[in-house]
């Protein structure tokens, strides 16, 4: 081979075997360990491009020039025999570099004393590289360079799985928010720039040299321990304690500035948001390799382990091991609580005698102010998850473009409101657009007095509608509750349809009682204007309403022009995973539904959907208007809330996590008799809880909702007795929450005390 005899002609090496080394599909170098007869080994590396070439000179000189100053190995170029470090292979340009022996750091035991060594080591060498100046380095601008991160966005979409698009988008945006800002206030310098684990070279327990300067950037300098931290994050049990070891070391030879150790956190998270849509796009191009690939899956489950981690938790500890004293908000939460007893009413109420004070959340999870993050199986709100990337974006672009109302003519109205009636059955192809559920409540209401002009409304006995004067007179569960006035004169209370300790068998026993009542009070001239009733009652304990009992009713209720109002407010938008709204199951097409909650994930968008016929007895001449109901805004964001879903498949995400939650709750009832029914469908369940004497255990729940505080799970109860676990997570809730989430209920309530 010409090369060998090269080899011999130029260093005079008398190869003896020559072996090609495996390369990232974007780099034209050809790699090959050369090994010598007298057992010396070498690498060569062929430049067939011009393009490298520059590059690859001055890598040499720089390694050449710091080599001297290290206490580690870099790849020294070797001069040959007329003192040239490039000579001309028949392959093109070539350089031969000194052999650095050892394993890689994948491939041993990274044991803490090891990381901080690697710190060291790493510091040392941004000593030495801060006192070179390239230009040709600085002109570069590499994608993998993570000052550089905003480069990948344009190939989010290129990710496949769920939920990793969306964590790198989050974190993407994080960068954008954070980092971006900062990045002129660091200090710069050139950095080897891929301190991953390919690149770390271990022999005998201590860090031999650093290999591969080929994407040397002149960057923001944290970026280089950044790159280390999260290669060494990977496959780690507890990634953050994990790594904090390497973070020392390394400000033991290089200390760290403060912005610059609170940057870590999110720089880390960046690089991996890199590599993964660098990954997605060579599978995408069909570019993959095993060496492209080789990080894809420990870089995924790490961003899936970073977003369990409160960003402030991770922070605080990056300025820990980097000596800086961390924040506190203990002085901050005072005041907001302050404010809050002084300015606002007692009527609002907090959760938990200690309340928790909120800084932040993604997804399913959501983040303290104490470093916590706790795993959110309550809130129904944030629909496809808290603080959702594509949401978020919908909210700020559409801010600064346009944001209007219905009286002018603008896409995102007509798009969403096409989008939305997608997902309903024909006839029901009007929408009214609204800002909380409680209005959308109050225009159904007022819809229904439109229909046939009658005052009195029929409702179920625990329903929740809405805070607004109205909705109030319709939801039992707040004027038969506590500092309620009991039910107003226009209203027809009818028995909620439970099955679980009900007081009749099935729904069509239901449907008849209810159709009696509303006989008698049609003789004492009361026909309701409409019945307003949830599928599922939330309030009411997470009690589904008997199937068959609407099938049943619906005929009754349409012979007397009783329009059915069905409140999807906690229901809807895939919720119950088999279906898309509550109503579907009982095979009935109702008159109006009110949605509201899940529609805007948090953005405040309601809805009133109904037939052309209610729409038109509505138009008594009076204008409907609403200054934020169906602004450009909220169309958008709700269009947004949509798309997530959809493309997130989230509703089969709530068959299938709901499901498997369900299966494991029904097990736990096997072992825990307190747990006496377990119901729902979807990623909308109750867990019913009674004592030996079939009574509701009340302090049970109020035991497990506390305890699971303790154990850093959000969780609610409610029903007539609060004895009802109500589970209604943001629908990305997977099926390790749900085992999680079970096993901490079995904890705790093999060890409840009693009482
Ligand atoms: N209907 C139902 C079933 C609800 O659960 C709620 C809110 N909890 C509402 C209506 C009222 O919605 P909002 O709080 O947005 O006014």
């Amino acid at each position: 081979m010409t090369v060998i005899k090269e080899l011999k002609e130029y260093y005079n090496i008398d190869v003896s075997e020559l072996r090609e080394l495996p390369g990232d599909v974007d780099y034209q170098n050809i790699k090959y360990e050369v090994i010598a007869k007298d057992g010396e080994k070498f690498i060569l590396k062929i430049f067939p491009g011009k393009d490298e070439l520059e590059l690859a000179k001055e890598e040499t000189r720089i390694c050449n020039t710091i080599a001297p100053m290290l206490s580690f190995r870099v790849p020294v170029t070797i001069p040959s025999k007329n003192n040239r470090f490039f000579f001309k292979s028949s392959a093109g340009e070539a350089k031969l570099l000194r052999y650095i022996d050892g394993e890689f750091i994948m491939n041993v035991e990274q044991t803490p004393g090891l990381l901080y060594r690697l710190g060291e080591k790493a510091g040392e060498l941004t000593c030495s590289l801060t006192g070179i100046n390239s230009n040709t380095i600085k002109s570069r601008r590499l994608f993998w360079d993570i000052q550089n991160a905003g480069f990948s966005y344009n190939k989010i979409d290129l990710i496949s799985e769920n939920p990793t698009r969306s964590q790198v988008h989050y974190f993407l945006d994080r960068f954008r928010e954070f980092v971006e800002p900062e990045l002129h206030l660091l200090r710069h310098s050139i950095i080897h720039g891929d301190l991953n684990d390919h690149n770390i070279l271990v022999k005998n327990g201590r860090v031999e040299g650093f290999i591969d300067f080929g994407d040397s950037t002149f960057s923001p300098v944290v970026c280089e321990l950044a790159v280390a931290c999260a290669y060494m994050m990977m496959n780690k049990s507890f990634p953050l304690e994990e790594v904090l070891p390497l973070v020392r070391g390394y400000c033991n030879t290089f200390p760290l500035e403060r912005k610059e150790a609170e940057l870590l956190p999110e720089l880390i998270a960046a690089r991996l948001c890199i590599s993964l849509c660098n990954s997605a796009e060579k599978k995408h191009s069909g570019r993959e390799s095993n060496y492209v690939l080789i990080s894809e899956k420990p870089a995924k489950a790490l961003i899936d382990k970073l977003i369990t981690l409160n960003p402030e938790k991770m922070r605080d500890s990056f300025l820990g091991a980097a000596g800086f004293e961390k924040g506190s908000r203990e002085r901050k939460r005072e005041w907001i609580f302050s404010v809050r007893q002084a300015n606002t009413g007692s009527s609002l109420r907090l959760n938990y005698e200690i309340p928790v004070y909120m800084t932040g959340a993604a997804f399913q999870y959501m983040y303290d102010e104490k470093g916590n993050t706790l795993l959110d199986t309550c809130n129904n709100i944030p629909h496809v998850g808290h603080c959702h990337p594509v949401v978020s974006e919908a909210i700020s672009g559409q801010l600064r473009l346009l944001n209007t109302n219905t009286r002018y003519l603008y896409d995102t109205m007509a798009e969403y409101i096409e989008k939305l009636l997608g997902y309903f059955p024909r006839g029901l192809d009007r929408v009214f657009m609204v800002n909380s559920g409680s209005a959308a409540t109050d225009l159904a209401a007022r819809m229904a007095n439109a229909w046939r002009g009658r005052e009195h409304m029929a409702v179920l006995e625990h329903g929740y509608h809405g805070n607004t004067l109205t909705a109030i007179s319709l939801s039992s569960y707040k004027f038969d509750g506590k500092g309620g006035r009991g039910k107003p004169g226009n209203i027809i209370k009818l028995p909620l349809p439970k099955l679980f300790r009900g007081r009749l068998a099935s729904g069509e026993e239901y449907a008849e009682e209810a159709r009696d009542i509303l006989e008698e009070e049609k003789e004492k001239g009361n026909i309701p204007a409409a019945l307003f009733a949830e599928p599922v009652s939330g309030c009411g304990g997470q009690v589904p309403v008997a199937p068959g009992y609407f099938k049943s009713l619906h005929p009754y209720l349409k012979e007397n022009d009783i329009l059915t109002v069905i409140d999807e407010v906690q229901t809807g938008f895939g919720r119950p995973g088999g279906y898309f709204w509550g109503f579907e199951k009982h095979g009935i097409v109702p008159d109006i539904v009110i949605l509201g909650k899940p529609m805007g994930n948090g953005f405040p968008v309601a809805a009133v959907v109904t037939t052309g016929e209610v729409a038109g007895a509505f138009d008594t001449g009076m204008e409907f208007f609403s200054s934020f109901g169906g602004s450009t805004l909220s169309c958008r964001v709700a269009g947004a809330v949509l798309e997530v879903l959809d493309k997130e498949n989230l509703q089969e995400n709530a068959r299938k996590a709901g499901g498997f939650l369900k299966e494991e709750f029904m097990k736990l009832q096997k072992i825990h008799p307190v747990i006496a029914d377990v119901r729902g469908e979807g990623l909308f369940l109750g867990v019913e809880l009674e004592d030996e004497e079939a009574k509701p255990a009340t302090k049970l729940a109020s035991y497990l909702v506390n305890g699971l505080r303790m154990e850093n799970i959000l969780a609610a109860s409610d029903g007539p007795y609060d004895n009802v676990l109500k589970i209604k997570p943001p629908m990305c809730f997977s099926v390790d929450n749900s085992v999680h989430f079970a096993g901490v209920i079995d904890r705790l309530l093999s060890v409840y005390p009693g009482g």
